[in-house]
């Protein structure tokens, strides 16, 4: 229960001196002797009638409590206390029964000159006409100021003078009780850049004057409302309301920049302080430590990106990213930016080539290499596959043409490619394939198609024409990523399948899971007696080269022999292999 009570008339409420009026009750010996015997001021309070309340006892500390509580002019009467002011009001609810608690802090005065006192009510025996009870009034004003005091100092860091992380965490989470809707407010946390090298080199007192100089220009980037704080060593955390979103927020940490730019004069030193910037916006009900975090996050992220970084859940940033490079695949399909490169497929007994896999590679202008582990799912979600598969189809059947034309003889050699689950389903491929051998001139028996098993699952009637079509164009079918799909044996043993690719992960699992040699040898005599090749993928090591060509792999492809190379590097390839 808080109540303030302030009757401020400026007038020190610190004087003593005679009471003028005080009209105590007569009390009884006994009541004044244990009134007396408390260490605290203490009255006994009896209601008489019509509801009016008189002091019938008290002791000697009373009134002097009582009249410094209240700041009432010179002439006030101790037992005014009982008219008007906290005293009275708590005492009236007292009796008339509608507050039983008896127990009040109340404070007179505002700021540092304010008086804090606690007032306990505790019911007495009746003695005469009405109801009793015991009224203690507590000067606090000393414990309260040393409890701020401390509070303060728990609150404050040293160094800078600034909130610290836990006050910080404070100022957020009271911003938090009062947002109306989703990002009113934003966190950003400053991280200072390489401070720990220039605490070491200039040693720490240089470090605090920088930090404390540091602390100032971020002053300067705030606007009014704003919360500044030191939440770690070379770590500030900024808390800003915004009116457009995150709009506003990465204005904040622009002029944050923008104030660091100029050096820093440090111990006769110029110095350039460069920061990294994490913003995360605050969402209704959030929890400030949460917040807190993810601006942290931010900062890791701004540190590698150079630039402020806003975080984002990992669901939504995925999906974002996801939809640009769906955007992005578009475009650079339409520009013709993809490049093929190409794999060697290694015949494991005579270690020479045999053919090479086509693999897609994608190199963004921003992002850099995006691998086809990345980009292949788009478009397969998007549709962008046929078009991707298609190009895929002209662009290696044509590369194979023209390595015949250069060595001007038709070369021991074929190439695989990719077709997706999507094309299977929703492309003519036999048509496509057939355009684009009469386009590059090539014969069907030098192109091997990789399938999944996805592609027989969802459909294995359509499946089933697909690959006999295939087989007619006189090309190998091989069935891709043995082993991680789900492809009945029935259907193996019906479709015209030539290959089976053992996949990587039972591959370089070999050498330490027995299992996976188990699976390994399982596929190789399963293969063997389905009258199908075998190829193993990812070969890394010598080891794994010599275990699979002894237990029987015809071919294999992996680091260890290469990795996809260009057009022009994997021509040269094959001739360095070649006998
Ligand atoms: P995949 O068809 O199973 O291709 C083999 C993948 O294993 C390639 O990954 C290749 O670089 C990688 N690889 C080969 N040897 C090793 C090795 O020793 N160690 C390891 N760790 N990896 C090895 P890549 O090029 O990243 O392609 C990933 C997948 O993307 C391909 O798997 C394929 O399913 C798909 N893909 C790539 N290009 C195309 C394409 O043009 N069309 C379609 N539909 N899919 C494609
Ligand atoms: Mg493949
Ligand atoms: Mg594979």
């Amino acid at each position: 229960m808080q109540a303030a009570a302030s009757r401020s008339s400026g007038i020190d409420r610190r004087r003593r001196g005679h009471i003028s009026g005080a009209k105590p009750h007569p009390a009884s010996a006994d009541d004044t002797g244990l009134l007396d015997a408390l260490p605290i001021a203490a009255a006994i309070i009896e209601q008489a009638a019509k509801g009016s309340m008189q002091i019938s006892a008290h002791n000697s500390r009373f009134f002097d409590t009582v009249q410094q509580s209240s700041s009432a002019a010179r002439d006030w009467n101790a037992a005014d206390c009982l008219k008007s002011g906290p005293i009275a009001e708590a005492l009236t609810k007292f009796f008339d029964g509608s507050d039983t608690r008896g127990e009040l802090d109340f404070k007179d005065g505002e700021g540092v000159s304010s008086h804090h006192f606690r007032l306990k009510l505790a019911p007495l025996p009746q003695k005469g006409n009405g109801p009793r009870c015991l009224l203690s009034v507590v000067d606090r004003t000393v414990e309260v100021q040393a409890e701020r005091t401390l509070r303060a100092e728990m609150l404050r860091d040293s160094l800078t003078g600034l909130p610290n992380r836990l006050a910080f965490t404070e100022a957020v989470e009271k911003a938090g009780e009062t947002v109306h809707r989703d990002l009113e407010h934003a966190v950003l946390v400053v991280d200072m850049l390489r401070f720990s090298r220039i605490n070491e080199s200039m040693g720490s007192l240089a470090g605090d004057e920088l930090l404390i100089t540091f602390a100032r220009r971020l002053i300067l980037a705030l606007r009014a409302g704003d919360v500044l704080a030191r939440t770690g060593g070379n770590e500030f955390g900024v808390l800003v309301s915004l009116r457009r979103g995150v709009e506003d927020a990465l204005k904040a940490a622009q002029r944050i920049q923008d104030v660091m730019t100029t050096p820093f004069k440090i111990s006769d030193l110029e110095i350039r302080v460069e920061c990294a910037i994490g913003v995360a916006l605050m969402h209704a009900g959030q929890d400030p430590e949460e917040l807190f975090r993810n601006a942290q996050f931010a900062v890791k992220q701004a540190k590698i990106a150079g630039k402020p970084q806003v975080y984002e859940p990992k669901q939504a940033s995925e999906a974002r990213r996801r939809f640009s490079i769906e955007t992005e695949l578009r475009r650079a399909l339409d520009k013709d930016q993809l490049r093929l490169f190409y794999q060697p497929l290694i015949d494991l007994k005579s270690g020479e080539v045999a053919g090479f896999e086509a693999l897609a590679r994608w190199t963004h202008e921003d992002r850099g290499e995006i691998s086809p582990s990345e980009f292949i799912p788009v478009a397969e979600e998007s549709g962008l596959i046929l078009q991707l598969g298609r190009w895929a189809m002209d662009c290696a059947v044509q590369t194979l043409a023209d390595w015949d034309k250069r060595c001007g003889e038709k070369l021991p050699l074929y190439v695989g490619v990719n077709l997706s689950a999507i094309q299977v389903a929703r492309d003519n491929i036999a048509e496509m394939v057939e355009d684009s051998l009469r386009a590059s001139g090539l014969a069907g028996d030098r192109l091997t198609l990789e399938l999944t098993e996805s592609s027989i699952v969802q459909d294995p009637a359509r499946a089933t024409r697909v690959f006999d079509a295939l087989k007619a164009l006189d090309a190998t079918v091989a069935m891709d990523d043995f082993g991680t799909g789900y492809s009945s044996l029935a259907y193996l043993q019906r479709l015209p399948i030539d290959v089976l690719k053992i996949d990587k992960s039972f591959v370089s699992g070999m050498m330490v899971d027995p299992d996976a040699v188990a699976i390994v040898r399982a596929v190789l005599s399963l293969a063997e007696a389905l009258g199908m090749s075998t190829t193993a993928e990812g070969i890394e090591t010598v080891e794994l080269a010599t275990t699979l060509a002894t237990l029987g792999c015809a071919s294999g492809q992996g680091f260890y022999f290469a990795k996809p190379l260009e057009a022009e590097a994997a021509l040269d390839y094959w001739k360095s292999r070649r006998h």
